[in-house]
């Protein structure tokens, strides 16, 4: 770690102010700073306006060690960090005739003369060195301020800005920090509400620090993340430390320590490991539990298909759903989620059918059936021909938020099927669950 090293991250561009542009930028910057242990003290954003651009720099460089610029330096008149840096630390701009050269050899392999506008990016500051652009025209700019401070400055677009944080950025910090970081490590649960986790993993907080952990809720899955300092070898063997006690601590709705898996990977690992395959039934949801599924790489070896059967005759025809069981329960009920489950599983020849059907909403619901009722289903290989077992919930929310949940209480009943748990757990939102008998 750098204890003494202290940044700014400044974001430039007039879009990033209006309501339809996210700095996402200064996100992924974070990110590189915490594992070098560089300690964040300051982040803006500003327009393409040469003066507050200069402001902010002059601002920085003022408490900072370490600033990082993206954006601006594009060909347009718009983009005017290079002048605006040059006048916030009083450094003269040069024209570089070997920078120049280089963008238009990059036009030619394209097959395209340089527009006159493209001069702009020869610019280069007094000083500066040069960090190569592979993905773009113009080349990013680090200012050597004197002991280990530093000015950067990188190009907006987003993988061009990557390109510059492998090959300069990660090297300046790792010289500077002698392997020594802050890191942070995952661990993502299902199917509980955030009191249960934090009242399961309570000790932890004894045990590791108050600090180093924390409790994230989204709709229908809670993130725990913690973080670990210092050598590379500190930090793994303290992270496994924690990242086994939670996991005891939790069990198992505990479904991944993978920050870039959902539920449907992990359930997509599940049947790879079983070497079996899935079929989905989908009404209320349209398709996006297929959505997800398939959003998973490599989903193709145990993923068959899914059926998005939103009308009746759709539910008969193609899943061999019977009419009077429609005529005499509803599309919504337990014997037509029942139904589809094992028409999807028959008809698709896979070993487990997964089927949803529910009122998302606004309208659409009744007394006996209120919006956010959903029933889900899931066929297997069990005593006979198949084992059903079957959900019956209630979803408070919108649309959006119905629909999102379905999916995820679909994956979560098949991920724990496949892992032999029991179909629910004690500390599970209670409203959740129908009451028996109201199903149908
Ligand atoms: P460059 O220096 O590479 O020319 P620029 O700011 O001049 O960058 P723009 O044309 O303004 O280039 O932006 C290029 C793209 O990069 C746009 O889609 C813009 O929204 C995006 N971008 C710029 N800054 C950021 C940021 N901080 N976070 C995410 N995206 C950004
Ligand atoms: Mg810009």
């Amino acid at each position: 770690m750098i204890p003494a090293m202290r940044a700014a991250i400044l974001a430039v561009g007039s879009e990033l102010l209006g309501t339809d542009r996210l700095d996402t930028n200064s996100l992924r910057l974070t990110e590189v700073l915490e594992g070098h242990g560089v300690e964040l003290v300051g982040k803006a954003v500003v327009g393409d306006g040469e003066a507050a651009i200069a402001a902010e720099v002059r601002r920085m460089a003022a408490l900072a060690d370490l600033v990082l610029v993206t954006g601006g330096l594009g060909p347009t008149a718009d983009d005017v960090t290079r002048e605006a840096v040059a006048e916030a630390l009083g450094r003269g701009l040069r024209h570089d005739p070997e920078i120049l050269a280089g963008i238009e050899a990059r036009f030619r392999r394209y097959g395209l003369r340089m527009p006159a506008v493209n001069r702009r990016q020869a610019q280069v500051l007094d000083g500066a060195v040069l960090m190569a652009n592979p993905r773009g025209t113009a080349p990013g700019l680090r200012l050597d301020l004197g002991g280990d401070r530093a000015v950067f400055l990188f190009p907006g677009v987003p993988v061009e800005l990557e390109a510059m944080i492998a090959s300069d950025l990660v090297p300046w910090l790792a010289a500077r920090s002698a392997g020594r970081g802050r890191e942070r490590a995952v661990l993502k649960v299902a199917s509980l509400p955030e009191s249960t986790v934090e009242e399961r993993i309570a000790p932890a907080y004894g045990e590791f620090g108050r600090e180093r952990i924390s409790i994230l809720a989204r709709p229908g899955e809670i993130l725990l993340q913690f973080w670990a300092e210092g050598t590379a070898e500190e930090r793994r063997r303290s992270l496994a430390a924690v990242a086994r006690r939670l996991r005891d601590l939790v069990g198992p709705a505990v479904f991944t320590g993978r920050l870039d898996e959902d539920l449907a990977g992990a359930v997509g690992e599940a049947l790879r490991a079983r070497g079996e395959t899935l079929a989905t039934a989908e009404s209320c949801t349209g398709g996006w539990l297929g959505q997800r599924i398939t959003a998973v790489p490599g989903s193709s070896a145990w993923f068959q298909g899914g059926v998005v059967s939103y009308a009746d005759r759709v539910k008969e025809e193609l899943l061999g759903v019977p009419a009077e069981l429609l005529a005499a329960h509803g599309a919504v009920s337990e014997p037509v989620a029942r139904a589809m489950a094992c028409g999807v599983r028959r008809r698709l020849g896979a070993t487990w059918g997964l089927a949803v059907t529910g009122i998302a909403g606004p309208a659409g619901g009744s007394a006996d059936k209120p919006v956010g009722t959903v029933h889900l289903a899931l066929a297997g290989p069990g005593e006979g021909d198949e084992a059903v077992s079957h959900r019956g919930v209630r979803f408070p929310g919108d649309r959006e938020r119905v629909r999102w949940m379905s999916t995820q209480l679909a994956l979560e009943m098949l991920r724990r099927r496949l892992l032999g748990l029991a179909a629910t757990e004690d500390g599970e939102r209670p409203a959740a669950a129908l009451a028996p008998g109201s199903a149908g």
